[in-house]
């Protein structure tokens, strides 16, 4: 086990006569037995990362330590990491065992009796001991895929390096795959990298999650963290399903104004100057909905456009009335509102993200996380559910 360092990476490709910078000055600490998610869209650079610390590409400038180690220059097969793949790349001409122990048998010096018990504890741990003899074609795909985290796992390295290993599986499997790779990595305490475009995978997973963007760092923490304490814009609506309201509004000192809203903070809000256009953001979750009239100024009237009904919850459009400005309202349970219905839409003081108008960057964060109970919200039901 061990940490991994990655100090001001950059890794350029040639396209042509054009230069894509892959990865932009990327800084990185993953500490030792931490689970940490590289997600963002696609082509954020993800990948490249990855494949930059199992040593399959070169860095163009930077440096990346394994426990302190610079590994920056050495040959893939002399960093001790190991790297399981989304298509698997299991042999197909060869059983489970002889896909398991392959690696060992050429890259150590260890006995056969030796190797057989590293599979044999492996397969065990995984579950899949009594599939030993068959070959990858007569396995599912949730089976394949443990063979490939088996046939890491002999190898005992200080690091498992994982690019999308579970977006082939359906959804059921991966979700069933998800808990088992993370009890697997808790019981063994290996450090690991995981890469995903996918949030949820990465909120649920992670220890701590870094998410990129054009090959730059947008934040990196734990979940919770950067979902309740997003340092831009683009972390704010990347992270949680449906996405962040972004909102334009005006920032006069402590005073926040749109056309439909006005709302004066407590204290000032340190904007580094006085008159500031934002962008407000608010959590669907957060939003409150009522069928009463507006009572104050954080409150509006808007018109449900849909509602979708998922069972547990439901997600309300509503088009803020004399606006072409649309929000998302997640309600408990299944909502009497209907299209076309006037409902009240109320903004509480402690959901409010504000952001600087013209670099995304985060000025103010919510104080309200999640389930804990509402200081500062006079309507506090969801009356309109
Ligand atoms: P995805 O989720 O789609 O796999 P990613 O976040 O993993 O994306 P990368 O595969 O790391 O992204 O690619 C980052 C950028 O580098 C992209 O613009 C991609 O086109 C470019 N890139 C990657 N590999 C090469 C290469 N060998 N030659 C040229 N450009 C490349």
């Amino acid at each position: 086990m061990a940490s991994i360092t990655l100090d001001s990476i950059s890794k350029h490709f040639s396209d042509g006569d054009e230069t894509v910078v892959a990865v932009d000055e990327l800084d990185l600490t993953i500490e030792d037995g931490d689970f940490v998610v590289l997600v963002g869209p696609s082509g954020c650079g993800k990948t490249t990362t990855l494949r930059c610390i199992a040593g399959l590409e070169s860095v163009t400038e930077g440096e990346i330590r394994l426990q302190g180690e610079e590994m920056t220059n050495k040959l893939p097969e002399n960093r001790d990491v190991a790297m399981v793949f989304q298509s698997y790349a299991l042999y197909p001409h060869m059983t489970v065992r002889e896909n398991m122990s392959f690696g060992l048998k050429y890259s150590t010096d260890l006995s056969d009796q030796e190797i057989e018990e590293k599979v044999q504890n492996a397969v065990e741990m995984m579950g899949i001991d009594d599939l030993l003899d068959r070959k990858p074609e007569d396995l599912s795909g949730g089976q394949q895929q443990r063979v490939a985290l088996g046939r890491a796992i002999v190898r005992n390295p200080e690091a498992f390096l994982m690019d999308e290993p579970l977006s082939n599986l359906d959804a059921k499997l991966r979700a069933e795959m998800r808990t088992y790779l993370q009890q697997l990595q808790e019981d063994i305490g290996v450090t690991t990298v995981y890469v995903t475009h996918d949030q949820t995978e990465a909120m649920t997973m992670g220890d701590k999650i870094a998410i990129l963007n054009d090959g730059e760092l947008q934040q990196y923490g734990t979940p919770a963290e950067c979902y309740h304490e997003p340092q831009n814009t683009f972390v704010a609506e990347f992270l949680g399903e449906p996405a962040i309201n972004l909102l334009e509004m005006e920032l006069d000192g402590s005073t926040l104004t749109a056309d439909y809203f006005e709302h004066e903070f407590q204290s000032t809000v340190d904007t580094q100057g006085s008159y500031t256009d934002v962008i407000v953001g608010i959590r669907p979750e957060e939003l409150l909905l009522s069928t009463e009239e507006p009572t104050d100024t954080t409150s509006f009237e808007g018109t449900v456009s849909v509602v979708e009904h998922l069972g547990k919850e439901s997600n309300i459009y509503v088009e803020i009335d004399g606006t072409d400005t649309e929000l998302t309202v997640i309600v408990d349970g299944d909502p009497s509102t209907a299209e076309g219905d006037t409902v009240t839409v109320h903004i509480p003081e402690d959901a409010i993200h504000v952001f600087d108008g013209r670099t995304g960057e985060a000025i103010k964060n919510a104080e309200h996380r999640g389930d804990a109970p509402r200081t500062s919200s006079p309507q506090r039901s969801n009356s309109a559910s």
